[in-house]
């Protein structure tokens, strides 16, 4: 399971570097359309993986509830078929999708301000350029190499100094200044800030 979860950002990250591809080259509505054709693609990933969870969690209860004196295997397929032909998903809920446009958004922006900073030259790699963006690690109070950020509260930090510090103290609350989050951090809420990286990747230390 973890190797999956590690699979789909992977492939997240993709779609976020794929859109800021289409940002670069492409411009108004057929930006737009583009963009639109990405995010109903990864929607329909989103769509797939829950219906593939919802197919698995059928099947434990089917296996728990199993009882050979009352029921056959063809009962028990033909209910399968049944509960997963109504299994039904909102994707309006999905953490990657809502990540994902939270990115976008992001993007959006620093492509926005590249291009309305005229002394700015036009990069063909990348238009994360002008915005200034904070990328000290609160934790270490260096300069991030691959930055998380926590889906719980928003802050970003690097990801080695994170894991370090919660191999530590795994109840390790966040360590950003005014944080207002009271949960231990959980590294499977942090997920790569591909914009971040993407700036630090553009401006070398
Ligand atoms: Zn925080």
């Amino acid at each position: 399971m973890a190797q999956a979860s590690q699979m789909i950002e992977t492939l997240d990250d993709c779609f976020v570097k794929t859109a800021n591809n289409i940002m670069k080259h492409y411009v108004e509505e057929e930006r737009k359309k583009i963009l639109g054709e990405l995010r109903d693609v990864l929607k329909e990933s989103c769509n797939q993986s829950a219906r593939m969870i919802a197919a698995n969690e059928i099947r434990e209860q089917q296996e728990l509830a199993f009882d050979p004196e009352t029921k056959n295997v063809e009962d028990i397929l033909t209910e399968y078929k049944e509960a997963i032909s109504n299994i039904q998903v909102d994707s309006s809920e999905y953490s990657r999708l809502l990540e994902y446009d939270r990115q976008i958004k992001e993007l959006v922006e620093a492509n926005k301000d590249a291009s309305n900073n005229e002394l700015d030259v036009i990069d063909s790699d990348l238009r994360v350029t002008s915005q200034e963006r904070n990328v000290i690690d609160p934790i270490t109070k260096t300069r991030m190499v691959d930055p998380v950020r926590n889906a719980v509260c928003g802050h970003v930090y690097d990801k080695g100094s994170l894991i370090a510090m919660l191999q530590k103290n795994k109840n390790t609350r966040c360590p950003a200044v005014g944080c207002t989050s009271t949960d231990y951090i959980d590294l499977n809420q942090c997920r790569t800030d591909i914009v971040i990286k993407m700036y630090l990747e553009k401006n070398p230390a």
